[in-house]
């Protein structure tokens, strides 16, 4: 095979990593010093130079049932063996269906309808696009504005970007959707640093949508929020916010939106965010744990009553103009349905409620260590937020990522905080492992 001669090229010069522009990457410093992983198994990845590495981010936030998992392979290959594609259009094919039913099984209430997608960023859009066109059929066409807030990710794609609030995601970019506002973020370290799990103060944050609702009437189609917010750095909702938003969407006939992206499928202990805080969301929108990573998929939730405002009018009529080539992929939902079954059999959607609390207290042992300005957790997800070197905003997030790398564990780094999302097969020895390496990277920090 000539596969260990390229790795080996391209673990080698730099002129060899030149054609691949990397995704969300410092594409020159990596490619100066690239960090490149080859194998994967269980909690671990290997390296290109051979070392094993602790997987302290599931991938990114994806592989929440750990590496290389038997079941997923073995569905992938048969699958891929007896049909690799069939139209979505107008056609179909059974597993998806399976999928989606089984899929439905485990979400709240009544989010028992599921469109399939390719990525968190495509559930997002669809989540969007479904949500303008559930009040333009019921008549309420009017309501046309969407409301992100500040600092949400939702994805890369142009309605993603535009209710996301992270400004280097969105000021390179034009003017995007129209008729998007933001709620403010909840991150508050003045009154908040260092709370184990959710926050007290902020709740009141929420009743911005109140003030929005007084500012642009009855044009309001849709609220989108992570219920925690990953990718700006682990920023969690303060107790009573989520359900005084669903209370304000409710009182304003305005459908709420819950980006559970990454914490979908177990992340918090619980299989989905909305059942964890017992919010119920009109549309969910998921990736990632979808199928534990390993093919590309994405699955948008939707309530009765939105699927049932498109089931009107004539039977032969096509209700929802949107769907992609690879919606419900056999792939795809082969991988997804023998995850569903890893998750079953070992109890992982709802194992991090488990480690939550042993989790929380060996990660704010942290807290005296140099230049943590605060801690912040909930269920198996961890940030260190680092008080950044002056003149150098972010710089101390990558050096301890770096850091963090080189001790043999695998970190995510988002400017200066460094967050943690382990896969949910994780022990508690691999816990004190990854938090002892995240100890001597920040004792190393300047
Ligand atoms: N939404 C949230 C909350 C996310 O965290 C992410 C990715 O991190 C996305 C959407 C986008 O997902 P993808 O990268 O699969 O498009």
């Amino acid at each position: 095979s000539s596969q260990p001669d390229t790795r080996h090229e391209i673990a080698g010069e730099r002129t060899a990593r030149d054609a691949y522009w990397m995704p969300f990457t410092a594409n020159r410093q990596f490619k100066d010093n690239p960090r490149l992983l080859v194998g994967a198994e269980g909690m671990h990845y290997t390296t290109a130079d051979g070392r094993s590495i602790l997987d302290g981010q599931a991938g990114l936030w994806c592989v929440n049932a750990g590496h290389g998992r038997e079941p997923i392979i073995e569905a992938v290959q048969r699958q891929i063996a007896e049909m690799d594609f069939a139209p979505s259009f107008n056609m179909g094919h059974p597993l998806p269906f399976e999928f989606a039913n089984r899929l439905v099984a485990l979400s709240p209430g009544d989010l028992d309808h599921v469109f399939f997608t390719n990525s968190g960023s495509e559930s997002v859009d669809t989540a969007l696009k479904i949500a303008l066109a559930y009040h333009r059929v019921r008549g309420e066409g009017h309501r046309m504005r969407l409301i992100g807030r500040e600092k949400g990710y939702h994805g890369v794609n142009f309605g993603g970007t535009s209710v996301g609030g992270l400004v280097n995601n969105r000021k390179y970019f034009g003017l995007l959707l129209g008729g998007v506002d933001h709620l403010s973020h909840t991150l508050d370290i003045g009154r908040n640093a260092f709370t184990c799990g959710l926050p007290e103060h902020g709740a009141e944050l929420a009743d911005e949508l109140e003030r929005l609702v007084a500012l642009h009437g009855d044009t309001i189609a849709a609220v989108i929020v992570e219920p925690v917010a990953g990718s700006a750095g682990v920023i969690l909702p303060p107790k009573g916010y989520l359900q005084r938003l669903r209370e304000i969407c409710d009182a304003h006939g305005i459908l709420l939106i819950f980006d559970e992206v990454i914490t979908g499928f177990g992340r918090l202990g619980a299989p989905f965010a909305a059942q964890y805080f017992d919010v119920l969301p009109d549309i969910m929108t998921t990736a990632k744990g979808l199928t534990n990573g390993s093919i590309p998929m994405g699955a948008v939730f939707v309530r009765r009553h939105v699927y049932d405002a498109f089931m009107q009018g004539a039977e032969a009529n096509i209700e929802l103009f949107h769907g992609y080539t690879y919606s419900g992929h056999p792939v795809a939902a082969a991988a997804g349905l023998a995850t569903l079954d890893v998750y079953a059999e070992e109890g992982l959607l709802t194992r991090g409620a488990e480690l939550a609390d042993y989790w929380a207290e060996k990660l704010h042992a942290l807290r005296d260590l140099p230049y943590v300005r605060d801690i912040r957790n909930l269920g198996l997800i961890g940030g260190i937020d680092l008080e950044p070197r002056p003149g150098e905003a972010g710089r101390r997030g990558y050096e301890l990522h770096c850091a963090c790398f080189e001790k043999g564990a695998l970190v995510r780094y988002t400017g200066d905080i460094v967050a943690m999302s382990p896969p949910l097969i994780v022990t508690r020895e691999q816990i004190d492992e990854l938090v002892d390496i995240l100890a001597q990277g920040l004792r190393e920090l300047r």
